[in-house]
């Protein structure tokens, strides 16, 4: 392990950052108090600090002597969960609010390299620190790009870092091409005429079709889809009736559908709407079909990608820098900037023995790991300027 000295020093301060953000979590859009702090620090490291981005969305800049410019991405949102009862000293003081998928770290390490950066005075490429509102479902990426992020801002690359609990403390894993999927939202609400439950032929059965489109949808991933191509439907929810003896009017389906390839998920779009209408059709029901197109997948570029692994093997060594770990069916909003800018999205190790995963009731930021994201941090910003 290579940690930056500087960044070694910062580790009870980018710890007390990090418990601070945990302590106080703030959902979607709503990260009024998280983006002052982000805002107050980078002030005091000496950063260009631009605020109120995509409504809470802050950006320090550090203006280099050279034309480039490289942007870095921390997320601030926590989620709305209630964090499960701890003797932490830094456990969530809002209820139904938590910092479970990470991003207080998130924060910390970016603000520990922003320090470290704002002290050098040789910066030959601007860098721009990117905390970012609203990661957790509402698409914050997205709309700091159609609000201008990248006209005010303009960046050659993009590196975004998630801790990843599934992959031990001390190694990291990115890779060039797809690192997560694509999610979108599936919603079926099925109508046809109820009846007495004794006499089925007097209506049209909803449940039925329900239970037959359930089971087409998995047959559409297990039949259609190349078995060596990635791809998952899964239906989550059912709503239909209210006792045992009526059959329903309506039923109503919802779930979630990824993949990792553009055509993949355009081609379960298209089927999905032809198999529920042609089951609708059968049973002589009529369907409603919504299909809201989320995320698409997080994919890296191969320049960046190999930049990102040179900064992980910097630091981590190369025996703990994974290059060919397959990707996640879980999505994430760095895939706008990635779709807008050539970057890359990393996966830094935090799993410890015991450890609760991401979005758990129980989980907590491995504050061990600080030091080994921000020193990436500074590593991605010394690659990124030795590399034309
Ligand atoms: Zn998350
Ligand atoms: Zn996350």
């Amino acid at each position: 392990m290579n940690l930056d000295p500087a960044i070694a020093d910062l580790l009870p301060e980018m710890t007390a950052w990090r418990r601070d953000f945990h302590a106080h979590p703030e959902t979607a859009y709503q990260e009024r108090r998280t983006a002052g702090r982000v805002a107050e620090l980078l002030t005091s490291f000496g950063c260009l600090v631009a605020t109120g981005l995509a409504g809470t969305g802050v950006v320090g800049s550090l203006p280099g002597k050279g034309k480039r410019a490289v942007m870095l991405r921390a997320d601030m949102d926590g989620l709305a969960l209630d964090e499960a009862p701890s003797e932490r000293p830094h456990r969530s003081r809002h209820q139904g609010r938590m910092h479970g998928c990470g991003h207080d770290g998130h924060m910390a390490m970016l603000l520990g390299a922003a320090k470290c950066l704002s002290a050098r005075k040789d910066l030959d490429a601007t860098v721009h620190l990117l905390f970012q509102p609203a990661e957790e479902n509402e698409a914050g990426a997205r709309r700091l790009i159609e609000e201008g992020l990248f006209e005010r801002f303009p960046a050659d690359a993009v590196f975004g870092l998630h801790n990843w609990p599934g992959l031990p403390a001390g190694k990291m894993a990115v890779r060039e091409g797809p690192m997560m999927a694509a999610c979108d939202l599936l919603q079926i609400t099925l109508h046809g005429k109820g009846a007495h439950a004794a006499m089925p032929h007097q209506g049209q059965d909803v449940v039925l079709c329900a239970a037959q489109i359930v089971a087409a949808l998995q047959g559409l991933v297990a039949r259609e889809i190349d078995p060596l191509d990635s791809a998952v439907i899964s239906i989550t929810q059912i709503e239909a009736g209210k006792t045992w003896n009526v059959m329903p009017e309506q039923a109503l389906l919802r779930g979630t559908v990824r993949a990792l390839r553009p055509q993949t998920r355009d081609f379960l779009e298209r089927r999905i709407h032809e198999i529920v209408s042609a089951l609708a059709l059968a049973a002589g029901l009529h369907a409603d079909i919504d299909y809201d197109r989320r995320y698409p997948a997080t994919v890296n570029a191969k320049g960046p990608a190999e930049l990102a692994a040179r900064a992980a093997a910097l630091v981590v060594g190369e025996d703990d820098l994974l290059v060919n770990l397959p990707p996640s069916m879980g999505a994430e909003d760095f895939a706008f900037l990635l779709a807008e800018k050539p970057g890359a999205y990393t996966w830094l190790g935090a799993g410890r023995e015991g450890d609760a995963g991401l979005h758990h009731p129980a989980y907590d930021f491995n504050d061990a790991v600080l030091p080994i994201g921000a020193s990436w941090w500074l590593r991605i910003v010394d690659q990124f300027q030795s590399t034309k």
